[in-house]
């Protein structure tokens, strides 16, 4: 069998599953010779034992603890309840990963009424032994008998008003003692038992109560959250009391070897003289900054530098140091990794690889990519006060402040006259779009992570809040109540697209920035990967920023985009109401005007990499106004003293094609490839429009490499169709200017047939592009916005899915899709490009599964390319190892 208990000198920190991270990091101090206090570890096979045992310590674990407890007392030259030189100690619970919940520590255990007196004798300071004292009861009876806080906090007012004094440290020993009997009154009455006073039954109660705890409520939520196992148990570390409250030449502290925010290189931290323990974590007293303990104990400060450099050489990270300062003699208490922003964290990482302290892969693999969402939008300054009105559902991380507009034009109007604007609906549609380019944020009391505003938010990497219910937009009279607050049109309003936040008034904001060693951290990340990394973009600035970010192409443009804006839905909405062909074509020619340019704007903007165009993907009905809203314009209309009848037929004629249109369930209606077969037209403008826009580059001297994409396909004559549409168009375009174009013609796989007879598709296909958020719901059965409205929050939170499987792929169905479409499409074509073109192809666990299934590359919006390239990279380097 496994020990039961080690000193800290038989471990080490390669042995954190059997003594805990604290325990293996305090074992490992110690065996570097530095001035730990002496002490013990209890295993967590102690732990588990103590679990088989129905939570009864056995007799062989009570044998260890005692006989390493004597080994503790021979070491520190004292004893346990001997009251001329009496042992005192902390217990410290001490997982294999560091878990808020577990039990908290107890400090100066083995005081009672008899070693106080020892105490007070030994150190010739009796306020402080009982101050020792008193503190012990608190924290025992706290922590072990699970007595309030508060009951106790209450005795030290009542005494410090009965005496007229503000502060602790203006109690007076007699006034220690009183409060040290109310204590023990105040415990009999709640535990029906006497404050224990036996030091032995003090620690193993210590000691099965920290056991207790790695099962206590909190602890397992946070183990679920983390997905960490509920079988590996605690440690409970046992460690010599050293003493910072024992006057002014004395104190404790916590430190960072590097600024944790920023990543500088310096020390950073805070210290308190005279002082116990949790005194500076817990705000009682404002501590001073670390850099003044060098001007009061010179040499400490120069030890506990020199020290701490050591401590992050051994770790090869940034290290977390708490100490305490005996009568000017330091102590270390505790190291570990010390947590950071993902700026300090890129920072500390980059700096290290220059300092020869880790090398570049361990850099790449140690920034975590979900982290750099922080990194890549505006963010509120963290050292901000906020006055918070609601939350609402982080729709596009990011956050923005400016003046509250209701409508579109408002907001259009406001931004050219040079204010920030916050657009503030109960939703947004497509009549939006320029308002939301006008706005710095946007923020609406209804819709999902899905809705209209939340997309084409994240596309634009603005920052969005949706679904915040708890607030009343009027935007009839442009008012907007919260929580009994009212506010109109031009009131300062804040949002946090990252936590939900909306915050009343301006807040300051922090721009994003790639830092000098972000960029090279990125750089050695594209070292490392082979997974590609593309962009979804629609716009010429949208793909110029993701270039910045280091985008190799597009992997998905949407044309539907460009026909949504605002100039354009009227020539679109003409094309859709077209009476005879000729009209119809007349608005197609002026859309193909448009496409055009962006098709010229976007090649230009790629300088030569491939670009992925899908054509037309939504329904048409999209592009026509709502049924509702134009019936209740028909009857308004209809009922007014002078009835204009030119315009009641237009409205006639309006709802005759939106009924037409209309559809029970449009995501699996006439939309995608179905569009372009029975409206060939409208692909054939398109269509049209890039081969021309690609013409006039390789007229320029540039290069281009157009990929159309057809969307939706899931038979191989859908394909072969459109196939044939798009070659005689572009061999047209290319024998009347005599120029090549080279290109490809290839699909988005995106429903189950697709990839269920990827061999036939790929015959007629030179890429496939994985369109996952589409594929998770054909294959799922389920409408996203429905889905992610109503059950499937309820449907993670009860593990019946382990995870939103439109944030990360379910690999197991939707991935087993996306591999026989690579394995069959390859089977037939070996060199057929693929790539995945959903969300997932900006999460990283979904990245990781997209470079094991062997995928060309993956492509997400402008914003998420750097956490692409760095996961990618991560997951190259995880195959290796
Ligand atoms: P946490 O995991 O919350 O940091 P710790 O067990 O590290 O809990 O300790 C809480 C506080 O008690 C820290 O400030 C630590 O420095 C202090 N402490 C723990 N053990 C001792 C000891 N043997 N002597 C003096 N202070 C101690
Ligand atoms: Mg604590
Ligand atoms: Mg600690």
């Amino acid at each position: 069998m496994t020990k039961s208990a080690l000193m800290f000198e038989e471990g080490n920190r390669e042995m954190k599953s059997l003594l805990g991270g604290k325990g293996a990091n305090l074992a490992e101090m110690t065996r570097a010779g530095l001035p730990v206090p002496p002490g013990f570890t209890i295993t967590t096979q102690a732990c588990l034992d103590y679990y088989r045992q129905n939570q009864q310590l056995s007799e062989n674990v009570m044998k260890e603890i005692e006989s390493t407890l004597q080994r503790l007392e021979a070491v520190s030259g004292k004893s346990l309840g001997d009251t001329a030189n009496p042992l005192l100690v902390s217990v410290r619970s001490g997982a294999v990963f560091s878990m808020p919940g577990m039990m908290d520590t107890v400090l100066n255990l083995g005081l009672n009424d008899e070693t106080v007196v020892g105490l007070a004798r030994l150190t010739g300071n009796e306020r402080f032994a009982y101050d020792c004292y008193r503190r012990f009861i608190q924290m025992f009876s706290n922590v072990v008998l699970g007595i309030d806080h508060y009951q106790f906090e209450e005795i030290i007012e009542r005494k410090k008003e009965e005496r007229g004094i503000n502060d602790d440290p203006a109690l007076t020993t007699s006034d220690w003692k009183e409060i040290i009997t109310s204590f023990k009154e105040l415990v009999h009455t709640e535990d029906g038992h006497p404050f224990p006073q036996d030091p032995r039954e003090q620690l193993l109660r210590s000691i099965v109560a920290v056991f207790d705890s790695w099962n206590n409520h909190r602890a397992r939520i946070y183990r679920n959250i983390h997905k960490i196992p509920h079988d590996l148990g605690t440690a409970v570390n046992v460690q010599m009391m050293v003493f910072g409250n024992m006057g002014e030449d004395s104190g404790t502290g916590v430190a960072f070897t590097r600024d944790p925010s920023t990543g500088e290189n310096r020390l950073y931290g805070e210290f308190l003289l005279n002082a116990q323990g949790e005194d500076v974590v817990a705000g009682i007293r404002t501590p001073q900054p670390i850099r003044t303990l060098a001007d009061i104990m010179p040499d400490v400060y120069e030890q506990f530098a020199a020290t701490c450099q050591k401590l992050e050489k051994t770790y090869a990270d940034m290290q977390d140091i708490e100490f305490t300062v005996e009568r000017g003699t330091l102590y270390f208490l505790q190291t570990r990794n010390g947590k950071r922003t993902a700026h300090a964290g890129v920072k500390i990482a980059v700096d290290m690889v220059k300092e020869g302290i880790i090398d570049k892969e361990t850099a790449i693999s140690r920034v975590d990519p979900d982290q750099l969402d922080q990194i890549l939008h505006r963010r509120v300054d963290p050292t901000a006060k906020l006055h918070v009105l609601t939350k609402g559902l982080p729709a596009s991380p990011g956050a923005a402040s400016g003046k509250i507009v209701f409508d579109a034009d408002t907001a259009e109007r406001w931004a050219q006259d040079g204010e920030a604007v916050i657009l503030v609906r109960t939703e947004t549609t497509p009549e939006d779009i320029h308002g939301m380019v006008a706005s710095t944020g946007i923020l609406t009391s209804r819709g999902g992570m899905t809705s209209h505003a939340a997309v084409v938010a994240r596309g634009m990497g603005k920052a969005c809040i949706c679904g915040c219910e708890a607030m009343k937009v009027d935007g009839k009279n442009k008012v907007v109540t919260v929580e009994g607050i009212t506010l109109t049109e031009g009131d300062l309003l804040s949002i946090d697209g990252g936590t939900g936040h909306v915050i009343q008034g301006e807040v300051p904001l922090i721009d994003p920035e790639l830092s000098v060693e972000f960029q090279e951290l990125l750089q050695w990340a594209d070292e490392f990967r082979t997974l590609g990394v593309r962009t979804n973009a629609d716009t010429p600035a949208d793909v110029a920023k993701a270039r910045q970010f280091g985008a190799e192409g597009v992997g998905l443009c949407r044309t539907e985009h460009m026909f949504m804006e605002v100039e354009r839905v009227p020539i679109v909405q003409e094309m859709i109401l077209a009476e005879n062909a000729d009209e119809r074509q007349a608005a197609l020619d002026k859309l193909l005007q448009f496409q055009q340019s962006d098709f010229r704007g976007i090649f230009q903007a790629m300088d030569g990499l491939p670009v992925t165009i899908r054509l037309l993907d939504p329904p048409l009905h999209e592009f026509l106004p709502n049924m509702e809203d134009l019936l209740v314009e028909r009857t308004t209309l209809s009922l007014q003293a002078e009835v204009d009848h030119i315009e009641l037929a237009k409205k006639d004629a309006l709802l005759r094609k939106i009924r037409a249109l209309h559809e029970f369930n449009p995501m699996l209606g006439h939309r995608g490839c179905r569009l372009g077969l029975i409206y060939p037209e409208i692909y054939a403008m398109q269509i049209e429009a890039i081969f021309l826009a690609a013409r006039e580059a390789v007229s320029a001297g540039g290069t281009v490499q157009p990929e159309v994409m057809i969307p939706l396909v899931g038979h191989v004559n859908e394909l072969k169709e459109m196939r044939t549409l798009v070659d005689e168009i572009a061999t047209r375009i290319q024998a009347e200017s005599g120029l090549t174009i080279p290109y490809l013609v290839g699909t988005m796989i995106e429903v189950p047939r697709a990839a269920l007879t990827a061999e036939e598709i790929a015959t007629a296909a030179d890429f496939f592009s994985f369109g996952t958020n589409d594929l998770t719901q054909t294959t799922f059965g389920y409408s996203r916005d429905d889905a992610e409205g109503k059950f499937l929050h309820q449907y993670v939170d009860r593990n019946i899915l382990p995870e939103n499987p439109f944030i990360t792929l379910d690999t197991e169905g939707v991935g087993k899709l996306v591999q026989m479409g690579v394995e069959g499409g390859r089977r037939v074509k070996p060199d057929l490009k693929t790539g995945i073109c959903g969300e997932h192809g900006g999460e990283k666990a979904s990245i990781a599964f997209c470079h094991q299934t062997g995928l060309d590359y993956v492509s997400c919006s402008p914003f998420r390319v750097p956490l692409a390239r760095l996961a990618a990279a991560q997951a190259s380097l995880q195959k290796k190892e």
